[in-house]
């Protein structure tokens, strides 16, 4: 009955643990990702909403054009100075429904089934799952605490290279400035087209990495970002800068899916950045989720020091553990049976090889549950 592309769609991973874990209210829930409700500045929102509707009126709620609204896309253009991308002009932008649909996009106008693709092993599991679906090779680079594996991404001659560089969901690892310049040489070499996911770029703890976009003179880098951790999740907004030839392409495939993105939310985001909201609110949840993070740390380190071996997180909003020959989805029961839950870390390798790892996100459970929550998983591991 279906089509080829639709045998391949499969609901995620995260769903089936989501739909087990609501039915537990007492769980600590260390699975999802979802911002800390600190981050989301709703009393600001209300009163620009208000300024915007008074200001806009009915064409705040009107079709608008494709590729988003001029007063957004200029915001962006100064936004995105702060992670060391100068130059950008509104051809060069493609405002999209949240990072995930810039992603969907991208991945489907570069990949043909069975092309190269490099990832990172581990990588942000939505990222994987859109890829599966049009079949290609994955290459696989892998991330251990020992750092990035730059002979795979040598080797593996990708089309492309999908990294999430700052803060990688789920590790929590910043390529170096100097692990970055190497990156876009091999690109180079390999002729790469590499889509940097900077969702977590401007949660960054202390350690100020500039973009792997800002570092390219030969326009190989497509960067895709998003408001979701740093403004609200649930406005959809994110985007793309790449050059005009890739921007054409993906206007006329966001024409064929949604028409654009809604007006109203790229108004409010516009304003919000244009008036220094979103400024303020970047440390404000930078500062949360650093000291959610050293919680978790020091809890890890007492509890769980000499079971496992992770990657302390340099911004974003996840630990990733490596266990001692531990397969992660059985003990993942026991966790459950003991009011704690977390995301077995295989679903984020390209080829499921982590059998032995855990995702574990501080972002939603408060100080209280982290502490609770890291104890109750140390007396499952042993
Ligand atoms: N990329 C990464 C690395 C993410 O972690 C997420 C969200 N968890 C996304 C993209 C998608 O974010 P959104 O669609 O909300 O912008």
């Amino acid at each position: 009955m279906f089509s080829k592309y639709a045998d391949n769609l499969r609901l995620s991973e995260l769903l089936r643990y989501f739909k087990i874990i609501s039915k537990k209210p007492n769980i600590i829930n260390f699975v999802n990702g979802l911002p800390d409700p600190r981050t989301v500045p709703v009393n600001e929102i209300e009163e620009i909403l208000n300024q915007v509707i008074k200001e806009y009126s009915v064409t705040a709620f009107q079709y608008s054009i494709t590729c988003g609204i001029k007063e957004l896309k200029d915001q962006i253009i100064e936004l995105v100075k702060n992670r060391g991308i100068y130059g950008v002009n509104e051809n060069n932008i493609c405002i999209t429904v949240g990072s995930q649909e810039a992603l969907y996009m991208l991945f489907s106008i570069f990949i043909n089934p069975g092309d190269s693709v490099a990832v990172e092993n581990p990588t942000y599991i939505s990222a994987l799952e859109t890829l599966r679906t049009l079949n290609p090779n994955f290459k696989g680079i892998n991330i251990t605490n020992n750092g990035y594996e730059m002979d795979s991404l040598r080797e593996s001659n990708a089309k492309l290279l999908y990294t999430v560089p700052s803060a990688q969901n789920p590790s929590g690892y910043t390529l170096s400035l100097k692990e970055r310049k190497k990156i876009i040489e091999l690109a180079h070499e390999n002729n790469t087209t590499i889509i940097e996911d900077d969702t977590y770029g401007f949660l960054l703890f202390d350690n100020y990495v500039p973009s792997m976009k800002s570092l390219d003179d030969e326009d190989r880098v497509i960067y895709v970002g998003s408001m979701s951790k740093i403004f609200s999740s649930g406005l959809r907004i994110g985007w793309i800068i790449a050059n005009e030839k890739v921007i054409e392409k993906i206007e006329a495939l966001k024409q064929n899916i949604n028409a654009h993105s809604p007006t109203i939310n790229q108004l409010l985001t516009a304003e919000a950045i244009r008036s220094g909201v979103i400024d303020r609110n970047i440390i404000n949840a930078r500062n949360i989720y650093r000291l959610k993070s050293e919680i978790m740390k020091n809890e890890i380190m007492k509890n769980l020091g000499d079971k496992i071996e992770f990657i302390s997180p340099t911004g974003g909003m996840f630990f990733f553990l490596w266990l001692k020959d531990i397969d992660t989805e059985k003990l993942l029961e026991k966790a459950i049976n003991n009011n704690v839950a977390y995301l077995p870390g295989k679903y984020f390798y390209h080829d499921m090889s982590g059998y032995n790892t855990i995702r574990l996100s501080y972002s939603y459970p408060n100080e209280k549950e982290i502490v609770e929550g890291i104890k109750r998983l140390s007396e499952i591991i042993y």
